[in-house]
């Protein structure tokens, strides 16, 4: 299978949010609980199939180690098509951290690309209640032209669909 189309994709936002594991939920469809996990490489490839017969490639680079190394982070957002937000549903604080990932990316990249609003551990919902008023980041996303899904890596809901979607406004945007 050749791609018709291949994307350079950041997922960002502040530790723990769940950025490595919704990786390896898209690529390998795995969830580990063990935080220390890390994928050991700057970034995954994953093809998917977005339209009938049309195959996009993604490049995804998980900001990972290099959080707190500004230095570090102009080359990996350079040449990027599209970003994942991701934020996490049961630690407020993670929001306004995460709109300061947005204000940091786009100090650094010209242009503007298409972003998806990620609230990740949907799962734990039941369990903490709403820290969030979630009306928030969805008037966030509207703003931002973009949208807002809220995804578990851990039980896989909406992870698919989030790429999926990425993918779509990349192309968009690109052709
Ligand atoms: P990162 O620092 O943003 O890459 O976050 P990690 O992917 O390492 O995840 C941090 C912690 O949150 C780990 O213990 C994960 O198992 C956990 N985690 C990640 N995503 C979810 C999720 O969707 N639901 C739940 N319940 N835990 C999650
Ligand atoms: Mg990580």
């Amino acid at each position: 299978m050749t791609a018709d189309f291949t994307f350079k994709c950041l997922i960002i936002g502040p530790s723990a949010v769940g950025k490595t594991s919704l990786i390896r939920r898209f690529v390998e469809d795995q969830f580990s609980t063990s935080y220390k996990f890390t994928i050991g490489v700057d970034f995954l490839a994953k093809t998917v199939k977005f339209e009938k017969d049309k195959i996009a490639k993604l490049s995804i680079w998980d900001v990972g180690g290099q959080e707190r190394f500004k230095i570090l982070r102009r080359s990996f957002y350079e040449g990027a098509h599209g970003a994942l937000l991701v934020f996490d549903l049961s630690r407020a604080n993670t929001f306004p951290k995460m709109k300061e990932w947005l204000i940091d990316m786009r100090s650094i990249l010209e242009e503007k690309i298409p972003i998806i609003i990620l609230g990740n551990k949907s799962d734990l919902l039941p369990e903490v209640g709403e820290v969030i008023n979630r009306d928030k980041p969805k008037k966030f996303a509207e703003n931002e032209e973009s949208i807002y899904i809220e995804t578990s890596a851990k039980t896989g809901d909406n992870v698919e669909n989030a790429f999926i979607e990425l993918t779509r406004r990349m192309l968009k945007q690109n052709s």
